[in-house]
């Protein structure tokens, strides 16, 4: 019994043989094969080191069929060997690439093979060809590809955000004018060459100040600006960049989705051309898995209820808040209806126009969400692999954000900078007061950046909590007592 299964499965083997044989010992019928199946994968294939591949094992196929009458002395299994090795080889090394579940920059990657073919100066050339290599590694290392990396860039009075999914990336707003070489700098240190979508939420300064240098400084695929124009400098500089670098530029409509990645966006407003600058904010929905996160640039009440009442709005896990947490934005009903887990307010340190706004921080307290600003925290690094939402930074506690404590710390901590002699600030009722520490350090501080305290690292807690573990005050940043 078991023999016979043996020898019908050697007899199939040796069927199986002598079909393959007939095949290739059949040059013709060979060589057309191989043609076929070269062009469709070439056609199916973006991939430059894939094609690479391909083109050596066809060449490696011509090869022995010119030296067929070796070819033919070969044994029937070594024949066979032979070509299941080749196109093992082919499989392997050429598609493997493919595997990599983004398609997109392969596409990126053709696309640079396209500019790199027109191109007849030499030097540019091996510029290119190394720019793709290194393209083809990063598709290859990426681990990342199913996560989500949102950073808030501390741009102080500002907003900047980016966006990095897999191989794609994506800019909303640049900061101010002055801001332009710090985004460039935080975008280059990501490994990031290309900006797939830059959005520019409305005109104004402190939202596309920074976006012509940083446009200058990358590669960009299209920008998405809103419909209605502004005759500002920083604008009219913004279009002649784009013009010059000839971007593709869309003009943001409702509904209107892309990718970044895997992340699929929605523009949800403006709803119609408003008079404010502010309400004409490009408002981005973004989802990621199971997360939703809503960029709204500086939309104001009217914008937030014209999206409430078209129903175009649902639960969000994160929310960038509105126009730097101003009282115009974060309208209750607003809130209620997308209830954010967590809030990002970008806002610079003692601002002149005192956002966030002590009501907005109290209607997010209302609808239960986590405040994360980045003028108490710096750069807010937010990731997610669509499931679950991590931040780089703690929240920051509802009693810190009171905004009575807050100014009493502020006027102490500048009567302590005027005193000439290092005195720590007399705080009669702060116990309250918020101080920063790190795992290791032996001494809390009144900021995250004193000395070398690395910002990431640091963290808040209560003064009466820093005393009673027993950490001493900082000198250098006259840290309360
Ligand atoms: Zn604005
Ligand atoms: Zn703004």
């Amino acid at each position: 019994m078991f023999t016979t299964k043996i020898y019908y499965i050697k007899n199939k083997v040796l069927e199986g043989e002598n079909i393959v044989n007939k095949i290739f010992t059949n040059k013709k019928l060979l060589i057309a094969l191989a043609i076929i199946v070269y062009i469709a994968l070439m056609f199916k294939i973006p991939n430059i080191m894939a094609k690479l591949n391909l083109i050596g094992g066809v060449l490696f196929l011509g090869y022995l069929f010119a030296k067929s009458k070796k070819f033919k002395k070969i044994k029937k299994r070594g024949k066979v060997l032979s070509i299941l090795g080749v196109f093992t080889f082919m499989l392997f090394f050429g598609a493997m690439p493919l595997t990599s579940s983004n398609t997109k920059s392969n596409t990126n990657v053709s696309k640079d093979l396209s500019i790199f073919s027109k191109d007849n100066n030499v030097k540019e050339d091996d510029k290119k060809a190394n720019e793709i290599k290194e393209n083809v590694i990063k598709i290859k290392e990426d681990k990342n590809l199913d996560e989500i990396k949102v950073s808030f860039i501390d741009v102080g009075q500002a907003d900047s955000i980016l966006i990095q999914q897999g191989n794609n990336s994506m800019l909303i707003d640049g900061g101010n004018n002055e801001d332009g070489n710090l985004v460039k700098e935080y975008i280059s240190k990501q490994g990031i060459e290309n900006l797939d979508v830059v959005i520019g939420t409305h005109p104004h300064e402190d939202h596309i100040g920074g976006l012509s240098y940083v446009m200058n400084s990358f590669k960009v695929g299209k920008v998405y600006l809103p419909q209605k124009m502004a005759t500002t400098k920083t604008y009219e500089n913004l279009i002649t960049t784009i013009k010059n670098k000839n971007i593709s530029t869309i003009k943001a409509k409702i509904g209107e989705q892309f990718y970044i990645g895997k992340a699929k966006c929605t523009i949800l407003a403006p709803r119609k051309q408003y008079d404010k600058v502010n309400d004409n904010s490009i408002v981005l929905k973004l989802e990621f898995g199971e997360k939703t996160f809503l960029f709204t640039g500086d939309a104001e009440a009217t914008s937030e209820m014209d999206m409430v009442k078209s129903g175009s709005l649902n639960t969000v896990d994160l929310l960038k808040v509105g126009h730097h947490g101003s009282k115009t934005s974060s309208c209750i009903n607003f809130l209620n209806t997308i209830t954010p887990k967590y809030a990002v307010i970008s806002v610079g340190k003692d601002n002149k126009y005192g956002h966030p706004n002590e009501g907005t921080i109290r209607r997010l307290k209302q609808v239960h969400s986590e405040v994360y600003r980045t003028d108490k925290s710096g750069t807010i690094v937010v990731t997610s692999d669509g499931k679950n939402i991590t931040f780089n930074v703690n929240s920051i506690s509802y009693d810190e954000l009171d905004k009575e404590k807050e100014k009493e710390i502020f006027k102490d901590n500048k009567n302590a900078n005027n005193n000439s002699k290092v005195n720590h600030v007399k705080q009669s009722n702060s116990n309250l007061a918020s101080v920063w520490i790190t795992e290791t350090g032996k001494k809390y501080h009144s900021t995250n950046h004193c000395g070398k305290t690395n910002s990431s690292k640091a963290t808040q807690i209560t003064l009466s909590e820093a005393k009673n573990r027993g950490i001493k005050p900082c000198d250098k940043c006259h840290a309360p007592i």
